[in-house]
């Protein structure tokens, strides 16, 4: 049985989950534009030649697939589509799907939890440009966890803007979780600094740490953010556990700019990919993965608290490319 058969099979055996039609309605633009494209095509098409697989191409492109991964897929396709002698436009297009949820099946096996420590808490570094939703996502991620029972602090280290101080704590007043801030200009490491105090004498679970994403210097960046990581080293004897890059899909290629901009200023261990709901381009995810070979670890869905979900593939790719033809 083939990939496509057998998540079909799997999502519609089960019960619809709420998370399952999050997935689905926020991925819904997207569907439209790879999905039901690949279907007209398809059905337009009398027979399959060089023109149609050029036009696939051009389906993944404007999907925001990325050109690299595009042509390494199609070329795929049509190699498969020759040595198994298929040439029916419906067949290739399942190929193509197959290829793809074959290509990223291995790499989210596991579970893409924040990991918690048992000596102490989780120090979570989150990153990224302004506008891209960091903000939101700190506070959708201290929900999350607060939900499970965890004890959440915020840090509001991202000192250079004041309106970032003021906006995550408002989130902290909401959510009711404590919030160690620093003052407008303050050294972003030293209010860190008291935050991981604050940590340890409150027996904090988990540190979610907000901060400073200015890119026009990327000198000055990984200065400042090598210092964090430095700081935490000299208080806890090992740097951030985790450092998430936070990226907004809605800004397509662009995002990978961002990306690439941030790669080497921390050992990033993962992505949040926000505002997947406002694009039709969701195929970036794919091209994300490609390029950066970093996990994407969570996903926004949409603006309610709980609108930011665990990444997971087959719901991620099957809501992409299948979705629709759920009964
Ligand atoms: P920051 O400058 O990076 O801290 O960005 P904010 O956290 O202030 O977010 C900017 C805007 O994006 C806000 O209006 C958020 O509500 C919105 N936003 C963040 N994540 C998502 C998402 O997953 N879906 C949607 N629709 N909006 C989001």
């Amino acid at each position: 049985m083939g990939l496509i058969s057998f998540l079909k099979e799997k999502f519609k055996k089960k019960t619809v989950s709420e998370e399952d039609k999050t997935y689905d309605q926020a991925l819904s633009k997207s569907r439209n534009e790879l999905s039901l494209k690949m279907k007209t095509l398809a059905k337009k098409a009398k027979k399959v030649n060089a023109l149609y697989f050029e036009q696939l191409e051009e389906i993944l492109i404007e999907a925001d697939v990325g050109a690299n991964l595009t042509l390494a897929l199609v070329e795929e396709t049509i190699n498969l589509a020759k040595a198994k002698k298929m040439d029916e436009p419906d067949e290739i297009n399942e190929l193509l799907i197959d290829l793809m949820f074959q290509k990223y099946y291995d790499d989210y096996k596991d579970n893409h939890e924040i990991k918690f420590r048992d000596d102490r808490g989780s120090v979570v570094l989150i990153t990224g440009v302004n506008g891209v939703g960091k903000t939101t996502s700190i506070a959708k991620l201290g929900y999350r966890y607060l939900k499970q029972g965890k004890k959440v602090c915020f840090v509001a280290a991202d000192t250079f803007r004041a309106a970032a101080i003021e906006q995550l704590d408002e989130h902290a007043k909401r959510l009711d979780v404590p919030i160690v801030k620093g003052s407008p200009n303050e050294d972003p490491s030293s209010v860190i600094y008291r935050g991981l105090d604050y940590m340890i004498s409150h027996g904090i679970d988990l540190l979610l740490i907000d901060t400073s994403g200015r890119l026009h210097n990327k000198d000055y960046l990984m200065r400042e953010l090598g210092k964090i990581n430095r700081v935490i080293e000299k208080r806890l004897g090992a740097p951030a556990d985790e450092s998430l890059l936070v990226l907004d899909a809605t800004t397509g290629q662009n995002g990978l700019e961002q990306a690439r901009a941030f790669l080497g200023t921390l050992p990033l261990t993962g992505l949040i990919i926000t505002k997947m709901d406002g694009t039709s381009k969701g195929g970036i995810i794919l091209a994300i993965n490609q390029e950066l070979h970093l996990p994407v670890r969570f996903i926004g869905l949409g603006e309610k608290m709980d609108d930011l979900k665990l990444f997971d593939l087959d719901k991620f790719l099957y809501s992409l490319l299948i979705g629709e033809d759920k009964e």
